[in-house]
């Protein structure tokens, strides 16, 4: 396309004088939108202007078409920007091969340098007022990274390479601004926030909270290993007694079911009818108030009694060969697959399912359902298994937490302990916090509650601010889809630009 710009005037850059005096014109091709799959490019011819104002030192001036084209840009705003939010979606390589099946030629390094350029240009600068940290992997086990969100606008500020308490700090002192900050309960990123901004709050991640205390728990549980046990074996031995009233409650099979309340709809349909009949209605106005076609009516009015439906007589396409399977069978050849392909050979059009289903209806019921007795699983009792029964209390354990709990008083109390730190973090009661502590010193969670007193402001956050690290996990979810899509090349700073960009 030749395109020429035509405003009778511009506005000087450096004065801001607007001037009418063209000094010259040039040409700038410039790569835009596709027309139609068609690659554009346009012939862009614009002008240099003499500046009028007193003071000014530039003479002469290009026009600026800012809604058009970028300063130096090589292509239209409108192209850019459309193959910046491909690269962002798909990266360099496949977002260059989408653009080029678009008809917008572009290549991959030039997609990644373009996008690197961009978001340079919108880095921020400041922290935000209320900031989760937490980590997410590279690789799980080996390599870790730290994001960082802000949780008041639910959006990642920031990805870092790994999650040393430097780092983090670094970012901190160059991101000035933070003053509430959820973290979970790692010590490095507490340390980074106690070193630079130590006027902000910290706030221990709740769910983190509920991880460490199911993890003491199970660490307290650890040494008693033989009563879970134990337990377990006699609530298995209870309840494994024959009940007093067999369960043997004889169900139809689900396609009786169905038939028999179509048979039962049908039923109620046909009184209706009759009804309708005796008071005198057209055949036309019950068919119409019904819903019924009129030939039904007339059909149901005419037979004497409710006209049972005939079981539909399905004429099958293996049927043709009954007489060969038969004989097969007799044979000692009951492959499925074999006869199929032995059939096909006949001309039998079939799948191989159709041959399946013969041959077992032919068979007949392999087993009766109810034969044979169901005896209880064994029940899961490994500690980490059992303290996650003790918090979350399902209503199949009740009997063995019960019985545990008869057994050993030391195991209760620490039942106790738990439970009631789980309803207080749930709860976010933090009125109940002194007196847990004071209860929790005579239980197996004692090295537990040492552990958070040292760390007990960012505890008490927790329990009274309604901060807390759950969005973080949601956008570490997110981080990771693209992480994959990214096929385990990612570079650290387009998957950065990625998690960034794309909101
Ligand atoms: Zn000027």
């Amino acid at each position: 396309m030749r395109l020429r710009a035509c405003r009778a005037s511009a506005v000087c850059p450096a004065c801001q004088c607007i001037s009418r005096r063209v000094h010259s014109r040039y040409v700038r091709e410039l790569g835009d939108l596709p027309w139609e799959g068609i690659p554009v490019r346009i012939s862009l011819q614009t002008r240099k202007f003499f500046c009028g104002g007193q003071d000014c030192r530039r003479r002469i001036f290009t026009e600026r078409l800012p809604n058009t084209v970028l300063r130096y840009g090589r292509r239209t705003r409108r192209s850019t920007e459309a193959l910046d939010w491909i690269t962002l979606v798909l990266g360099g390589a496949a977002g260059s091969r989408l653009a080029r099946r678009m008809g917008l030629l572009a290549h991959g390094s030039t997609l990644l340098r373009q996008l690197r350029r961009r978001s340079r240009s919108a880095a921020t600068s400041r922290s935000p007022r209320v900031l989760g940290i937490d980590d997410w992997a590279w690789r799980k086990g080996h390599r870790y990274g730290t994001i960082l969100c802000d949780l008041e606008s639910h959006r990642v500020v920031d990805l870092l390479p790994d999650r040393e308490s430097e780092t983090v700090a670094a970012w901190l002192r160059t991101h000035p601004g933070a003053e509430i900050v959820s973290r979970d309960r790692a010590s490095a990123y507490a340390e980074a926030v106690r070193k630079t901004v130590p006027q902000a709050v910290q706030v221990a991640d709740r769910w983190h909270l509920l991880h460490n205390l199911s993890e003491a728990l199970t660490n307290a549980l650890q040494p008693h290993h033989r009563i879970l046990t134990q337990t377990a074996h006699a609530i298995r031995e209870v309840e494994a007694a024959p009940p007093a009233v067999p369960p043997a409650v004889h169900r139809e099979p689900r396609a009786a079911l169905v038939k028999s309340q179509n048979r039962d709809r049908r039923h109620s349909r046909y009184e209706q009818v009759m009804e309708l009949a005796r008071r005198g209605m057209s055949k036309l106005q019950i068919g119409r108030e019904l819903g019924l076609d009129h030939r039904t009516v007339r059909r149901w009015m005419h037979s004497d009694g409710f006209p049972e439906l005939k079981p539909r007589c399905r004429v099958r396409s293996v049927d043709a060969y009954a007489h060969y399977l038969e004989q097969r069978l007799q044979e000692g050849c009951h492959n499925a697959t074999q006869l199929w392909r032995e059939l096909r050979e006949r001309g039998f059009h079939g799948q191989q399912r159709i041959v399946r289903t013969w041959i077992r209806q032919r068979r007949g019921p392999r087993y009766q359902p109810g034969a044979h007795t169901i005896t209880p699983p064994a029940m899961r009792t490994s500690p980490r298994h059992t303290a996650w029964l003790i918090l979350s209390e399902p209503a199949s354990a009740r009997s063995y937490l019960e019985e545990l709990y008869r057994r050993s008083p030391e195991i209760a109390a620490t039942a106790r302990a738990a439970d009631e730190f789980f309803r207080i973090v749930r709860s976010r009661d933090s009125t109940a916090w002194p007196s847990w502590l004071q209860s929790a010193k005579g239980t197996a969670l004692a090295s537990f509650a040492a552990h958070l007193i040292r760390d007990q402001a960012a505890v008490l956050a927790a329990l009274q601010m309604p901060w807390s690290n759950g969005q973080v996990e949601g956008q570490v979810h997110r981080l990771k889809l693209v992480k994959r899509q990214m096929y385990g090349r990612a570079s650290f700073d387009l998957l950065r630009l990625r998690v960034l960009n794309m909101a």
